[in-house]
């Protein structure tokens, strides 16, 4: 099975492994070995790069993970943010209802209420995966942690279950300091925490984890427009539309058109998928936007559209992402709960500020890049990751053990290592060398021989190709750059 020849590199090579593994581990909780935090870092500043750059006014912040009780009474996750949970009345094991109905009836079910979903459990005769016991009636289960601040514990706070709320709490501020104009985009990358009930799907589903998120605030009058709509008009984008089971193609243009969809939403999914095809170079047929609709989709959302990558060791198209249309309210929500005033003033027009947010789950855009770019090629086993993404960039290999290949190849991993994630790799035959190489996705291979000590070259490898060929030492580090940025 994939998943297993995947997870078999992963625990060996350190991309992943379980959290706490010493004492057993706990389900929900990984943590990242040496490559895989390479990896991740990289997947995280090329989303920098990317959506950073879509415009002057999106910047990052930074914000903290514990916040106070009232931010979440503000956001509504202290009464909105729960799953329905069902447990064995023998076992006591507990269940996400709407998995185990799900998973018996195949078809979507999330827009079920708990008794509803009480009443599919009886209907479909479902019982407790693990002792076949009866299961219970269907409650909610609100999926925050809750910590208590201070020593004498009197002030309730939770692990923020996304990195949206930062944004929001700090627009005020922010929208000052950057000069009070819109659009305004906050960005967060960083830790998240959610109690999921039963995170069973080995790597996607995590109690801990980072999400990638920007929340751009815009007057909503301008959102059936953006100024740079044209340069997108014509995009192609692979949709599945609310209601049908087909993927098509529309343009950005036809879009707008057929869908009424406003231009600023349609123009941040082109760049969405641009994001997708070119910078992470995901095959355009194993990428799709999803339109959620009816009671699948949050009431605050006047548009959603799911970002789903085709994952063969998940069964299918999975939810990596999200562009969510909130309207106002979160800024709503928070000025009722704080009490603080978030509408605006822009040329004498008061107003408070709607949000469209991009929204992207990290761990499980990590286990995508691990997923697509999994090749098993007879005896070789290869991650085919796009070169400026890979843990390891360039590794040097003197050919042999000689004092004057040893002495260059040093040098040369000195030279290139303050540039480039670089490694340095003594052990075994080249051919050892390469397979140890291409099973972490290292694009180039450089190898240091008698021709470098005489003539000043060395052999670059590359990982797709497997093609050989001499470069100048004095022209290594361009060589790489230019592949890296092509
Ligand atoms: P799901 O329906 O899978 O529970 P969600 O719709 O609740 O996800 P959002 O709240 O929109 O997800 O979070 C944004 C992104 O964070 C998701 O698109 C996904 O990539 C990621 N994400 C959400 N929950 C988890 C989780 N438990 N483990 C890992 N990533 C997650």
């Amino acid at each position: 099975m994939k998943v297993d020849d995947i997870m078999d590199v992963a625990l060996r090579r350190g991309f992943i492994f379980p959290a706490s593994e010493i004492y057993g581990g706990v389900s929900g909780f990984w943590e990242y070995g040496h490559l895989g935090t390479k990896l991740r870092q990289n997947w995280e500043n090329a989303w920098r790069r990317h959506f950073l750059g879509l415009d002057p006014n999106y910047h990052e912040i930074t914000t903290t993970n514990i916040m106070p009780k009232g931010v979440f009474e503000g956001s509504g996750h202290l009464e909105n943010f729960n799953d329905p949970l069902t447990s064995c009345t023998k076992c006591n094991q507990r269940f996400r209802a709407d998995d185990l109905v799900q998973e018996a009836t195949g078809r979507s079910v999330e827009d079920l209420t708990p008794l509803e979903l009480s009443e599919a459990i009886r209907a479909e005769g479902i019982t407790c995966p693990k002792c076949k016991g009866e299961l219970g009636e269907v409650n909610l289960f609100n999926m925050m942690f809750q910590v208590n601040i201070g020593a004498a514990g009197g002030l309730t706070g939770y692990l923020r279950p996304e990195t949206a709320q930062g944004s929001f709490v700090s627009f005020k501020r922010m929208f000052e300091v950057l000069r009070n104009k819109l659009p305004m985009g906050l960005a967060i990358v960083g830790r998240v925490y959610r109690n999921e009930i039963s995170p069973r799907q080995g790597f996607f589903r995590l109690r801990e984890f980072n999400q990638a998120e920007l929340q751009i605030f815009f007057d909503p009058d301008a959102f059936e427009e953006h100024p740079d709509f044209e340069t997108v008009r014509d995009t192609v984008l692979r949709v599945k539309q609310f209601g049908s089971d087909d993927i098509v193609s529309l343009t950005c243009g036809e879009l707008v058109e057929s869908r009424g969809i406003g231009k600023f939403y349609v123009y941040h999914m082109a760049r969405v998928q641009e994001f997708y095809l070119t910078t992470l170079r995901i095959p355009p047929e194993l990428f799709r936007f999803r339109e959620l609709g009816g009671k699948e989709k949050a009431f605050y959302n006047k548009v959603h559209w799911d970002v789903e990558v085709y994952m063969e060791t998940l069964g299918g198209f999975k939810e990596v992402g999200g562009i969510h249309y909130r309207t106002d309210h979160d800024l709503g929500g928070h000025e009722k709960a704080s009490k603080q005033r978030l509408q605006v003033n822009i040329d004498g027009k008061k107003f408070v500020p709607h949000v469209l947010e991009l929204s992207f789950g990290v761990d499980r855009n990590f286990w995508a890049l691990m997923d697509v770019f999994y090749e098993q090629e007879g005896e070789r086993t290869v991650f085919h990751f796009p070169p400026a993404l890979a843990p390891v960039t360039v590794a040097v290999f003197p050919l042999l053990n000689k004092p004057e290949l040893i002495a260059a190849a040093e040098a040369l991993y000195t030279r290139l290592s303050p540039h480039f994630s670089a490694d340095y790799d003594r052990g075994g035959s080249i051919g050892r060398r390469y397979r140890r190489h291409d099973e972490v996705g290292t694009p180039y291979c450089l190898t240091v021989d008698f021709d470098t000590v005489e003539k000043g070259t060395v052999t670059l490898r590359d990982r797709d190709s497997m093609a050989q060929e001499a470069v100048a030492l004095d022209t290594v580090a361009a060589t790489l750059i230019a592949r890296l940025c092509p």
